[in-house]
C-alpha cells in the first residue's frame, strides 16, 4: 500500500489512521526495476537505484515510471513541487540538481515534518493533559478537605452540646482518657475511609502537641462555635 501508483489512486488524506499509519511505517517504495531512461545522443541513461539509499524520501511509480517524493505525495506539493508529488520527474540529465533543489524547498521540508511527526503523541495535548490532571488532583484534595472540616466541625457542634471539654487532659495514643473529641471522631472515622486516612495522616489526634497548627485550628473553630451556645 505504500507503492506511488496505489497512492496516488488512494490518496492519503482519505485513508483511515491504522491505514496512514502503516504507509508511514512501510516508508517509500524503492522499486528494483522501474525502467527510468533517457535517450542521451547515441546512449540510453538509466536511473540509478542507488540514489534511493542516497535520498531516503526517494520513491518511484512503475506505472508512470517517473520518480516522486515520498513526504511530497502524502501530503501534497505546491508550486513547481507538484512535479515530486503528483506528477513524477523524469529528467535524469538534471536529476542531481533537482533533487538538491527539491530537498531543500520550503514545501518538502514542511511535508517532511510532517510526515516525520505524523502519528506521535502531541507534545501539546500532552501538557494540556498534564496541566489538567494535576487541577482535577487539586480540585479533589480541596474537595476532600473541605468535607474532613465539615466532620470536624460536626463532631465539634456536637461536643458543644453536650457541654464538654474537646480535649482531654493528655491526648496521647496510649492515654486512656484521650477527650471526648478525639473518640467522637474515632467513632465518626469507622466506615468513613476518607476521614479515617486524615486521622492516620494528621498528628492532632495522635496527641502529639496541643501547639499543632491542627490544635490551633481546633481552639479557633471551638472560639467561633462558642458565641452561639
Ligand atoms: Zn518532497
Amino acid at each position: 500500500m505504500n507503492e506511488v501508483d496505489h497512492l496516488l489512486e488512494h490518496r492519503f488524506e482519505t485513508l483511515s489512521l491504522e491505514e496512514k499509519l502503516e504507509v508511514k511505517r512501510l516508508g517509500p517504495h524503492h522499486p528494483r526495476d522501474i525502467g527510468i531512461s533517457q535517450t542521451a545522443g547515441k546512449n540510453i541513461r538509466a536511473f540509478n537505484v542507488e540514489w534511493f539509499a542516497k535520498k531516503k524520501w526517494l520513491t518511484a511509480s512503475i506505472q508512470k515510471k517517473a520518480l516522486f517524493c515520498f513526504p511530497c505525495l502524502l501530503f501534497g506539493g505546491s508550486g513547481g513541487e507538484v512535479t515530486w508529488s503528483r506528477t513524477g520527474y523524469k529528467d535524469l540529465k538534471h536529476l542531481s540538481e533537482r533533487i538538491t533543489k527539491h530537498e531543500s524547498s520550503n514545501s518538502h521540508l514542511d511535508n517532511a515534518m510532517k510526515l516525520g511527526i505524523f502519528g506521535r503523541v502531541n507534545v501539546a495535548v500532552q501538557i494540556d493533559s498534564a496541566y489538567r490532571r494535576g487541577i482535577n488532583e487539586h480540585n479533589r484534595q480541596v474537595e476532600e478537605n473541605r468535607y474532613v472540616l465539615g466532620q470536624i466541625i460536626t463532631c465539634i457542634k456536637l461536643c458543644g452540646k453536650c457541654e464538654t471539654a474537646l480535649r482531654g487532659h493528655n491526648e496521647s495514643a496510649d492515654f486512656l482518657n484521650p477527650g471526648i473529641f478525639r473518640c467522637i471522631f474515632e467513632t465518626m472515622c469507622e466506615g468513613d475511609a476518607r476521614l479515617q486516612r486524615h486521622y492516620d495522616a494528621q498528628p492532632v489526634f495522635k496527641g502529639t502537641s496541643s501547639t499543632t497548627i491542627q490544635n490551633k485550628l481546633l481552639d479557633c473553630m471551638y472560639d467561633v462555635y462558642r458565641p452561639t451556645r
